[in-house]
């Protein structure tokens, strides 16, 4: 099984040595043609305009949009959670081309700039249930993304209270979009059939469990359809 990892900006490499670490081969993914031979794929995070650039100039995102489409799972972390979204806001200029296929709206910079950047540990039910898990999972959130609208068929992996989000930037025309939002914790983490979204950058922790997860993503994909078996008896 090899993973792609979208190479264009970002923590792909991080990514890379996360895979290795779980025995998982993942190769860099710079053009359209190297979908063909990956089983699925993650889109790093980075600085999304300057990817969506990359990708643009690479004629990447009718290839990225099949590979979305074909049902193979795609795991987007920070800029690559708003590549996978539908919809993207709190964008300076007029936005950025976005892959899509999440049914979510993702703001783009939530959390505030650089400085307010942040580690928090999360909940997540779903890495916890893991053997072995540990209650909680550190983010690691830098000028991070937030999911502020989810259409029903996507699940809610993980929250983080709204509270982390600096009041510093009030100023900025942004982040004002969102100052009325009624819940006390916002969304950043996602699965939706075959599509996996975090807000947060697990691959700058030494903790692998999203990675186990999104390769548990794959193996389910690749399992057989049920089939009734013959009961041989005696023997
Ligand atoms: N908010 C950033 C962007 O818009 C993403 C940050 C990240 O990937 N760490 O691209």
């Amino acid at each position: 099984m090899t993973i792609g990892v979208l190479a264009l900006q970002g923590s792909y490499n991080e990514h890379i040595s996360a895979l290795r670490r779980l025995g998982v081969k993942g190769v860099e993914i710079k053009k359209p043609g190297q979908l063909d031979n990956i089983s699925a794929l993650i889109i790093p995070g980075g600085e999304s305009t300057t990817m969506a650039k990359l990708a643009e100039y690479h004629n990447l995102f009718p290839a990225l949009r099949e590979f979305v489409k074909m049902g193979k799972p795609v795991w987007g972390t920070c800029a690559g959670l708003i590549f996978l979204a539908d919809k993207a806001i709190g964008q300076k200029e007029g936005g950025q081309e976005l892959v899509g296929g999440l049914d979510c709206t993702v703001h783009r910079n939530f959390f505030g700039s650089q400085i307010q950047s942040f580690e928090v540990d999360l909940s997540v039910p779903e890495l916890s249930a893991q053997e072995g898990g540990l209650p909680s999972f550190r983010g690691v959130f830098i000028r991070a993304p937030a999911i502020v609208e989810a259409g029903p068929g996507v699940e809610v992996l993980a929250a983080c209270p709204v509270s982390l989000k600096t009041t510093s930037s009030k100023s900025d025309a942004d982040t004002q979009e969102v100052e009325s939002l009624p819940e006390q914790k916002v969304i950043v983490a996602v699965k939706q059939g075959n599509l996996l979204g975090t807000a947060f950058h697990p691959e700058l922790t030494a903790d692998t469990r999203w990675h186990s997860y999104f390769l548990k993503m794959l193996a389910k994909e690749d399992e057989p359809a049920p089939t009734t078996l013959a009961v041989v008896e005696g023997g």
